[in-house]
Protein backbone atom coordinates (compact mmCIF):
# COMPACT_ATOMS: atom_id res chain seq x y z
CA UNK A 1 0.00 0.00 0.00
CA UNK A 2 1.13 3.39 -0.94
CA UNK A 3 0.79 6.20 1.62
CA UNK A 4 2.99 8.59 -0.19
CA UNK A 5 0.57 11.67 -0.31
CA UNK A 6 -0.07 11.71 3.31
CA UNK A 7 1.86 14.66 5.12
CA UNK A 8 5.69 15.51 6.48
CA UNK A 9 7.22 12.27 8.27
CA UNK A 10 7.83 14.29 11.29
CA UNK A 11 4.10 14.62 12.30
CA UNK A 12 3.85 10.78 12.70
CA UNK A 13 4.10 9.25 16.01
CA UNK A 14 3.65 5.37 15.00
CA UNK A 15 4.01 4.21 11.50
CA UNK A 16 3.21 0.64 10.85
CA UNK A 17 4.54 -0.36 7.61
CA UNK A 18 3.55 -3.29 5.48
CA UNK A 19 2.78 -5.47 8.70
CA UNK A 20 1.88 -9.87 8.38
CA UNK A 21 0.72 -11.66 11.22
CA UNK A 22 0.45 -15.49 10.07
CA UNK A 23 0.10 -18.06 12.62
CA UNK A 24 1.78 -21.64 11.34
CA UNK A 25 -1.30 -24.41 11.25
CA UNK A 26 0.65 -27.04 12.24
CA UNK A 27 -0.46 -30.92 11.95
CA UNK A 28 0.74 -34.62 12.55
CA UNK A 29 3.46 -36.33 14.78
CA UNK A 30 6.28 -34.30 13.51
CA UNK A 31 3.74 -31.00 13.69
CA UNK A 32 4.53 -30.15 10.36
CA UNK A 33 3.41 -26.93 9.24
CA UNK A 34 0.05 -27.47 7.14
CA UNK A 35 -0.66 -24.08 6.53
CA UNK A 36 -1.13 -20.18 8.47
CA UNK A 37 -3.78 -18.11 9.65
CA UNK A 38 -3.52 -14.64 7.95
CA UNK A 39 -4.52 -12.85 11.26
CA UNK A 40 -3.21 -9.26 9.96
CA UNK A 41 -2.13 -9.55 5.91
CA UNK A 42 0.12 -6.77 4.66
CA UNK A 43 -0.93 -3.78 7.17
CA UNK A 44 -0.27 -0.10 6.40
CA UNK A 45 -1.11 3.14 8.04
CA UNK A 46 -0.05 6.17 10.22
CA UNK A 47 -0.89 7.67 13.11
CA UNK A 48 -0.57 11.78 13.47
CA UNK A 49 0.42 13.16 17.02
CA UNK A 50 -2.93 13.65 18.51
CA UNK A 51 -5.05 12.35 16.46
CA UNK A 52 -7.28 9.32 17.36
CA UNK A 53 -7.18 6.77 14.81
CA UNK A 54 -10.59 4.09 14.67
CA UNK A 55 -10.34 0.77 13.63
CA UNK A 56 -13.46 -1.03 12.84
CA UNK A 57 -14.37 -4.55 11.66
CA UNK A 58 -16.24 -7.88 12.74
CA UNK A 59 -14.75 -10.07 15.02
CA UNK A 60 -12.00 -12.04 13.66
CA UNK A 61 -10.72 -9.08 11.17
CA UNK A 62 -7.25 -8.32 12.71
CA UNK A 63 -8.07 -5.29 15.11
CA UNK A 64 -7.02 -6.69 17.95
CA UNK A 65 -4.28 -9.08 16.90
CA UNK A 66 -2.69 -5.05 15.35
CA UNK A 67 -2.77 -4.16 18.99
CA UNK A 68 -0.81 -6.91 19.96
CA UNK A 69 1.62 -6.74 17.15
CA UNK A 70 2.16 -2.52 18.31
CA UNK A 71 2.85 -3.27 21.59
CA UNK A 72 5.03 -6.25 20.94
CA UNK A 73 2.96 -9.15 22.84
CA UNK A 74 3.31 -10.51 19.29
CA UNK A 75 6.00 -10.80 16.96
CA UNK A 76 5.46 -9.60 13.34
CA UNK A 77 5.91 -12.35 10.23
CA UNK A 78 7.31 -9.70 8.25
CA UNK A 79 6.80 -5.68 8.03
CA UNK A 80 7.81 -2.68 10.49
CA UNK A 81 6.66 -0.99 13.26
CA UNK A 82 7.78 2.58 13.85
CA UNK A 83 7.18 4.78 17.08
CA UNK A 84 8.30 8.34 16.89
CA UNK A 85 11.19 7.14 14.17
CA UNK A 86 12.09 4.60 16.14
CA UNK A 87 11.58 0.55 14.50
CA UNK A 88 10.17 -1.46 17.17
CA UNK A 89 9.69 -5.03 15.56
CA UNK A 90 13.62 -5.45 15.77
CA UNK A 91 14.45 -3.97 18.90
CA UNK A 92 16.53 -6.47 21.49
CA UNK A 93 14.92 -6.94 24.74
CA UNK A 94 16.66 -4.29 26.83
CA UNK A 95 15.79 -1.41 24.37
CA UNK A 96 12.34 -2.97 24.17
CA UNK A 97 11.33 -2.04 28.01
CA UNK A 98 12.24 1.28 27.79
CA UNK A 99 9.97 1.95 24.65
CA UNK A 100 7.24 -0.42 25.82
CA UNK A 101 5.99 2.68 28.31
CA UNK A 102 5.69 4.69 25.56
CA UNK A 103 2.89 2.85 24.06
CA UNK A 104 -0.19 1.83 26.99
CA UNK A 105 -3.17 -0.04 26.82
CA UNK A 106 -6.59 0.17 27.91
CA UNK A 107 -8.57 -3.36 27.71
CA UNK A 108 -12.34 -4.10 27.08
CA UNK A 109 -12.35 -6.14 30.05
CA UNK A 110 -11.18 -3.51 33.19
CA UNK A 111 -11.55 -6.05 35.90
CA UNK A 112 -9.73 -8.71 34.62
CA UNK A 113 -7.36 -6.45 33.71
CA UNK A 114 -6.34 -5.14 36.84
CA UNK A 115 -5.02 -7.18 39.70
CA UNK A 116 -8.10 -7.87 42.11
CA UNK A 117 -5.76 -8.16 44.93
CA UNK A 118 -4.05 -4.92 44.64
CA UNK A 119 -4.85 -1.70 45.46
CA UNK A 120 -5.37 0.92 43.02
CA UNK A 121 -2.75 2.99 44.30
CA UNK A 122 -0.56 -0.24 44.52
CA UNK A 123 -1.75 -0.62 40.79
CA UNK A 124 -0.86 3.14 40.03
CA UNK A 125 2.35 3.25 41.85
CA UNK A 126 4.07 -0.20 40.10
CA UNK A 127 4.38 1.31 36.76
CA UNK A 128 6.61 4.57 38.03
CA UNK A 129 8.40 1.79 40.50
CA UNK A 130 9.42 -0.73 37.86
CA UNK A 131 11.04 2.54 35.49
CA UNK A 132 12.20 4.10 38.70
CA UNK A 133 10.26 7.31 38.30
CA UNK A 134 10.08 9.93 40.97
CA UNK A 135 10.61 9.73 44.52
CA UNK A 136 7.97 8.10 47.08
CA UNK A 137 5.88 10.92 47.53
CA UNK A 138 6.30 12.34 43.88
CA UNK A 139 4.90 9.00 42.89
CA UNK A 140 1.96 9.24 45.90
CA UNK A 141 0.98 12.65 44.69
CA UNK A 142 0.86 11.85 41.09
CA UNK A 143 -1.47 8.58 41.96
CA UNK A 144 -3.55 11.45 43.36
CA UNK A 145 -3.81 13.75 40.80
CA UNK A 146 -4.41 10.80 38.31
CA UNK A 147 -7.32 9.76 40.15
CA UNK A 148 -8.69 13.03 39.92
CA UNK A 149 -8.31 13.62 36.16
CA UNK A 150 -10.14 10.22 35.45
CA UNK A 151 -12.79 11.79 37.68
CA UNK A 152 -12.12 9.12 40.95
CA UNK A 153 -11.86 10.43 44.20
CA UNK A 154 -8.19 10.33 45.65
CA UNK A 155 -9.51 8.87 49.04
CA UNK A 156 -10.82 5.79 46.77
CA UNK A 157 -6.91 5.01 46.38
CA UNK A 158 -6.63 2.07 49.11
CA UNK A 159 -9.58 0.13 47.87
CA UNK A 160 -9.82 -3.13 45.69
CA UNK A 161 -11.18 -3.48 41.87
CA UNK A 162 -13.99 -5.20 43.36
CA UNK A 163 -15.49 -1.80 44.99
CA UNK A 164 -15.80 -0.11 41.77
CA UNK A 165 -18.37 -0.09 39.48
CA UNK A 166 -17.42 -1.07 35.81
CA UNK A 167 -17.21 2.19 34.76
CA UNK A 168 -14.76 2.95 37.73
CA UNK A 169 -12.52 0.22 36.96
CA UNK A 170 -12.60 1.39 33.31
CA UNK A 171 -11.46 5.02 34.46
CA UNK A 172 -8.67 3.50 37.07
CA UNK A 173 -7.62 1.52 33.31
CA UNK A 174 -7.47 4.82 32.12
CA UNK A 175 -5.37 6.25 34.59
CA UNK A 176 -2.87 3.21 34.74
CA UNK A 177 -2.47 3.74 30.97
CA UNK A 178 -1.75 7.26 31.62
CA UNK A 179 0.38 7.01 34.72
CA UNK A 180 3.91 6.66 32.64
CA UNK A 181 3.01 9.80 30.18
CA UNK A 182 2.76 7.31 26.97
CA UNK A 183 3.05 8.86 23.63
CA UNK A 184 0.42 6.70 21.92
CA UNK A 185 -2.56 4.80 24.18
CA UNK A 186 -4.52 1.65 22.09
CA UNK A 187 -8.27 1.47 23.42
CA UNK A 188 -9.39 -1.76 22.42
CA UNK A 189 -12.93 -2.15 22.97
CA UNK A 190 -12.63 0.34 25.74
CA UNK A 191 -16.10 0.47 26.49
CA UNK A 192 -18.00 -2.36 25.12
CA UNK A 193 -18.24 -4.12 28.51
CA UNK A 194 -19.76 -1.38 29.83
CA UNK A 195 -23.59 -0.27 29.90
CA UNK A 196 -24.53 2.30 27.25
CA UNK A 197 -25.11 5.12 30.08
CA UNK A 198 -21.45 4.78 31.27
CA UNK A 199 -20.12 4.35 27.59
CA UNK A 200 -20.59 8.26 27.00
CA UNK A 201 -18.98 9.36 30.24
CA UNK A 202 -15.91 6.94 29.60
CA UNK A 203 -15.64 8.70 25.88
CA UNK A 204 -16.02 12.06 27.11
CA UNK A 205 -13.09 11.66 29.67
CA UNK A 206 -10.80 10.30 26.89
CA UNK A 207 -11.69 13.10 24.73
CA UNK A 208 -10.91 15.31 27.58
CA UNK A 209 -7.68 13.60 28.30
CA UNK A 210 -6.74 13.45 24.71
CA UNK A 211 -6.87 17.48 24.69
CA UNK A 212 -5.25 18.01 27.85
CA UNK A 213 -2.29 15.97 27.72
CA UNK A 214 -1.64 15.76 23.20
CA UNK A 215 -2.27 12.53 23.47
CA UNK A 216 -2.84 10.07 20.46
CA UNK A 217 -5.35 7.12 20.76
CA UNK A 218 -5.80 4.15 18.48
CA UNK A 219 -9.33 3.12 19.22
CA UNK A 220 -10.13 -0.34 18.39
CA UNK A 221 -14.05 -1.06 18.52
CA UNK A 222 -16.75 -2.71 16.69
CA UNK A 223 -19.30 -0.15 16.88
CA UNK A 224 -19.70 2.24 14.53
CA UNK A 225 -21.62 5.35 16.53
CA UNK A 226 -18.37 4.79 19.13
CA UNK A 227 -16.36 5.30 16.01
CA UNK A 228 -17.98 7.88 14.51
CA UNK A 229 -17.78 10.08 17.51
CA UNK A 230 -13.95 9.61 18.98
CA UNK A 231 -12.04 8.87 15.47
CA UNK A 232 -10.40 11.70 13.08
CA UNK A 233 -9.76 9.09 10.85
CA UNK A 234 -11.31 5.43 10.42
CA UNK A 235 -9.81 2.45 9.11
CA UNK A 236 -12.16 -0.24 8.31
CA UNK A 237 -10.72 -4.07 8.02
CA UNK A 238 -11.76 -7.42 6.90
CA UNK A 239 -9.73 -10.50 7.00
CA UNK A 240 -6.54 -9.40 7.95
CA UNK A 241 -6.60 -6.39 5.62
CA UNK A 242 -7.30 -2.46 5.68
CA UNK A 243 -10.23 -2.05 3.06
CA UNK A 244 -10.78 1.53 3.10
CA UNK A 245 -8.96 4.18 5.45
CA UNK A 246 -10.01 7.73 5.62
CA UNK A 247 -11.39 10.88 7.59
CA UNK A 248 -13.95 10.32 9.84
CA UNK A 249 -16.00 12.55 7.04
CA UNK A 250 -15.38 10.73 4.36
CA UNK A 251 -15.76 7.36 5.78
CA UNK A 252 -18.76 7.94 7.25
CA UNK A 253 -20.70 10.66 4.78
CA UNK A 254 -18.95 9.05 1.71
CA UNK A 255 -18.00 5.36 2.35
CA UNK A 256 -16.71 4.33 -1.12
CA UNK A 257 -15.81 -0.19 -0.35
CA UNK A 258 -18.73 -2.20 -0.62
CA UNK A 259 -17.89 -3.82 2.86
CA UNK A 260 -17.84 -0.26 4.80
CA UNK A 261 -21.68 0.63 2.97
CA UNK A 262 -23.04 -2.60 4.10
CA UNK A 263 -21.17 -1.67 7.91
CA UNK A 264 -22.28 1.24 8.09
CA UNK A 265 -26.01 0.43 6.60
CA UNK A 266 -26.30 -2.23 9.24
CA UNK A 267 -25.50 0.74 12.17
CA UNK A 268 -29.12 2.03 12.36
CA UNK A 269 -27.40 4.83 15.12
CA UNK A 270 -24.43 6.01 12.85
CA UNK A 271 -25.61 9.98 11.63
CA UNK A 272 -24.57 8.78 8.00
CA UNK A 273 -26.54 10.99 4.94
CA UNK A 274 -25.30 8.46 2.32
CA UNK A 275 -27.11 5.81 4.46
CA UNK A 276 -30.48 4.75 1.98
CA UNK A 277 -31.43 0.77 2.71
CA UNK A 278 -29.99 -1.61 4.97
CA UNK A 279 -27.24 -4.17 3.41
CA UNK A 280 -27.51 -7.43 3.96
CA UNK A 281 -24.36 -9.11 3.47
CA UNK A 282 -24.24 -13.17 2.85
CA UNK A 283 -22.96 -15.64 4.63
CA UNK A 284 -20.63 -15.62 7.20
CA UNK A 285 -17.02 -14.06 7.12
CA UNK A 286 -14.56 -17.02 5.93
CA UNK A 287 -12.00 -18.57 7.79
CA UNK A 288 -8.32 -16.38 8.12
CA UNK A 289 -6.53 -20.03 7.67
CA UNK A 290 -8.56 -20.13 3.88
CA UNK A 291 -9.38 -16.65 2.97
CA UNK A 292 -10.70 -16.08 -1.02
CA UNK A 293 -8.60 -15.91 -3.82
CA UNK A 294 -8.46 -12.57 -5.02
CA UNK A 295 -10.65 -9.98 -2.61
CA UNK A 296 -11.23 -11.53 0.44
CA UNK A 297 -14.96 -10.10 0.35
CA UNK A 298 -15.67 -11.51 -3.16
CA UNK A 299 -17.85 -14.20 -1.22
CA UNK A 300 -20.00 -11.61 0.21
CA UNK A 301 -19.90 -8.47 -2.13
CA UNK A 302 -22.79 -7.29 -3.94
CA UNK A 303 -20.63 -5.50 -6.35
CA UNK A 304 -18.49 -8.99 -7.20
CA UNK A 305 -17.16 -8.69 -10.88
CA UNK A 306 -15.00 -11.32 -12.44
CA UNK A 307 -11.75 -9.84 -11.45
CA UNK A 308 -12.49 -9.79 -7.72
CA UNK A 309 -12.47 -13.51 -7.71
CA UNK A 310 -8.98 -13.41 -9.28
CA UNK A 311 -6.81 -10.59 -8.67
CA UNK A 312 -6.25 -8.72 -4.97
CA UNK A 313 -7.25 -5.30 -4.57
CA UNK A 314 -4.51 -2.93 -3.31
CA UNK A 315 -5.54 0.02 -1.48
CA UNK A 316 -5.15 2.86 -3.16
CA UNK A 317 -5.92 6.73 -2.90
CA UNK A 318 -9.08 7.28 -4.61
CA UNK A 319 -9.67 10.93 -2.94
CA UNK A 320 -6.84 12.68 -1.00
CA UNK A 321 -6.83 11.06 2.24
CA UNK A 322 -9.31 8.65 1.32
CA UNK A 323 -7.93 4.87 0.56
CA UNK A 324 -9.75 2.06 -0.88
CA UNK A 325 -9.30 -1.23 -1.89
CA UNK A 326 -11.31 -2.38 -4.44
CA UNK A 327 -11.95 -2.84 -8.05
CA UNK A 328 -15.00 -0.93 -8.36
CA UNK A 329 -12.30 2.18 -8.05
FE1 LIG B 1 -16.54 -6.20 -4.11
FE2 LIG B 1 -14.85 -6.63 -6.11
FE3 LIG B 1 -14.63 -4.44 -4.66
FE4 LIG B 1 -14.01 -6.81 -3.61
S1 LIG B 1 -12.97 -5.77 -5.28
S2 LIG B 1 -15.19 -5.23 -2.65
S3 LIG B 1 -15.52 -8.12 -4.57
S4 LIG B 1 -16.33 -5.00 -5.99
Amino acid sequence: MTLSKQRDKSEYILEVENVKKYFPIKKGVFSKQVGAVKAVDDVSFKLRKGETLGIVGESGCGKSTMARLIIRLLDVTEGLIKLDGKELTSLPKDELRATRRDIQMVFQDPFASLNPRWTVERTLLEPMRVYNIGTKSERKEKVADLLNKVGLDPSYAKRHPHEFSGGQRQRIGIARALVLNPKVIIADEPVSALDISVQAQVINLMQDLQEQYNLTYMFITHDLSVCEHISDRVAVMYLGKIVELASKDQLFYNPRHPYTLALISAAPEVNAVQKKERIVLKGDVPSPANPPKGCAFHTRCPNCMDICKVETPTLNEKEPGQFVACHLF
